[in-house]
C-alpha cells in the first residue's frame, strides 16, 4: 500500500506546492490549510468548498492524521484532565489539560518515550519508542479542545519526551502553532523545557523565538546533577548556563530554571547557596518542583519545611522563586506514569 503523506504536519508553502504538483491553484492550499488548522476538520469529506474530485485527489495522496482519545480523567479537585492518545503504530502517549483563571493550559508530549534517562523520571524507564510527528504535537491540543468545547491559550512542552531531541518537528510544530493563518497561539504563551541539549539551545535561539526556555537544572553541582541526569555527563552546568545567557541575548526572554526537589540528594541550603551564586546574573525564574516519587526509584519528596526554606534562601539573593503547585492531584502520578500503566494493561 502506498504510504500516505502526513498533510497536516505540511506548512501553507509546502501546502502551496504539493497542491500546484496536483495540477491545482495554489489558492486552495489556502482553504485546506484552514479546514485543517482552524475549522479542524478530520475528513476531507468535510472541506466543502473544495470540489469531490479534488478532495478524492486529496485522499489518493494524503491522510488526516488525528489522535484517538483512549482515556480522560478529570480531577474532582480543579478540573484537570489527563488524556490517553492511541498514536499511528499503537503505543499510547499522555498529555494533561490545566484549567487556570487565565485561560486553558496543556502540557504535551514532544516523543513516545524518552531516551534521555532522568532517574526520578517516569517517561523514561522504557526509553525511547518514537518521535511524534508536527501534526501529532498539533492533535493533542486540538482533540483537547474539541473534548471541552474550548480555545487552548497557552502550551507546555513538558510532558514525556525530550523536545529539543526531536528537533525538526518540534519547531515545525512551534511555527504551526503560532501560525496566524492557523491556530494562532502566541509565541509567549508556549514554554519549551529542556534537560539541556547545549548545541540545540543555541540552534533554537537562533531562530528568535519569543517562547519562553525551561531548562530541567535539578542540581547545582555537575557531581550531583550527573547522579540524576544522565546528560550532565554531556555538557556541564557551565555549559548549559552559558547557552541559556546566549538564549536571553538572542531572543531577550527570561528564563526558567525547573530545580525538582529530592530529600537528601539537592534540597540543602548549601546546594541552595550555591545555585544562587552560580545563577546569578541571569535573567531568571526558579520553579521549585518536590520530586513526584515513582516507585520504580526510591527517591522522596523533599518535606514542606526544606522546599519553604530552599526558596527562602534564594529570595534572599534576589531571586524570583515560585514553587510548582500541584495540579489534579486526585489522578496525578508522576510524567508518564499513566501512560506505563496503560501500556502495561494492553
Ligand atoms: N525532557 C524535558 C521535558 C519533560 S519533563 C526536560 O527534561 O525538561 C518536564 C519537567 O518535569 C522536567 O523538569 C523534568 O525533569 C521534571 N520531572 C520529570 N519527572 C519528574 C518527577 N518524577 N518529579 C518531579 N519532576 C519531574
Amino acid at each position: 500500500m502506498k504510504e500516505l503523506k502526513d498533510i497536516k504536519s505540511y506548512n501553507l508553502k509546502e501546502l502551496k506546492e504539493e497542491i500546484q504538483q496536483l495540477g491545482e491553484k495554489p489558492f486552495r492550499a489556502g482553504q485546506i490549510y484552514k479546514w485543517l488548522h482552524v475549522d479542524k476538520v478530520e475528513t476531507f469529506d468535510e472541506m466543502t468548498n473544495i470540489s469531490k474530485d479534488l478532495r478524492q485527489k486529496l485522499s489518493d495522496e494524503f491522510e488526516i492524521r488525528t489522535l484517538e482519545p483512549v482515556k480522560v480523567l478529570i480531577s474532582k479537585i480543579d478540573g484537570t484532565r489527563k488524556y490517553l492518545f492511541r498514536i499511528k503504530g499503537g503505543t499510547i502517549i499522555e498529555s494533561v489539560l490545566m484549567r487556570y483563571h487565565h485561560g486553558n493550559s496543556v502540557c504535551i508530549s514532544t516523543q513516545s518515550g524518552c531516551r534521555m534517562g532522568c532517574r526520578f523520571c517516569a517517561s523514561t524507564l522504557n526509553g525511547l519508542d518514537r518521535n511524534l510527528e508536527p501534526s501529532e504535537l498539533l492533535e493533542q491540543i486540538y482533540q483537547i479542545e474539541k473534548n471541552i468545547g474550548e480555545k487552548v491559550s497557552n502550551i507546555v512542552l513538558m510532558g514525556s519526551g525530550e523536545p529539543l531531541d526531536n528537533y525538526d518537528n518540534v519547531t515545525k510544530f512551534l511555527e504551526l502553532i503560532t501560525d496566524e493563518n492557523g491556530a494562532n497561539i502566541s509565541q509567549r504563551n508556549i514554554t519549551l523545557s529542556t534537560c539541556g541539549l547545549v548545541p540545540k539551545i543555541n540552534e533554537l535561539a537562533m531562530k528568535h523565538l519569543q517562547i519562553t526556555l525551561a531548562i530541567s537544572l535539578h542540581a547545582s553541582d555537575d557531581e550531583t546533577r550527573r547522579k540524576l541526569m544522565p546528560i550532565a555527563n554531556k555538557y556541564t552546568i557551565d555549559e548549559v548556563l552559558e547557552a541559556c545567557r546566549n538564549y536571553f541575548k538572542e531572543t531577550g526572554r527570561r528564563i526558567t530554571f525547573e530545580y525538582s526537589l529530592v530529600a537528601g540528594e539537592n534540597d540543602t541550603i548549601v546546594e541552595a547557596d550555591r545555585l544562587a551564586a552560580r545563577i546569578k546574573g541571569i535573567n531568571c525564574h526558579v520553579n521549585l518542583i518536590p520530586v513526584n516519587p515513582i516507585k520504580e526509584r526510591n527517591f522522596v519528596q523533599s518535606g514542606k519545611r526544606a522546599v519553604l526554606d530552599f526558596k527562602r534562601r534564594l529570595e534572599k539573593y534576589k531571586i524570583n522563586v515560585t514553587i510548582r503547585r500541584e495540579m489534579g492531584r486526585d489522578i496525578n502520578g508522576a510524567c508518564g506514569q499513566l501512560r506505563n500503566e496503560a501500556m502495561k494493561g494492553e
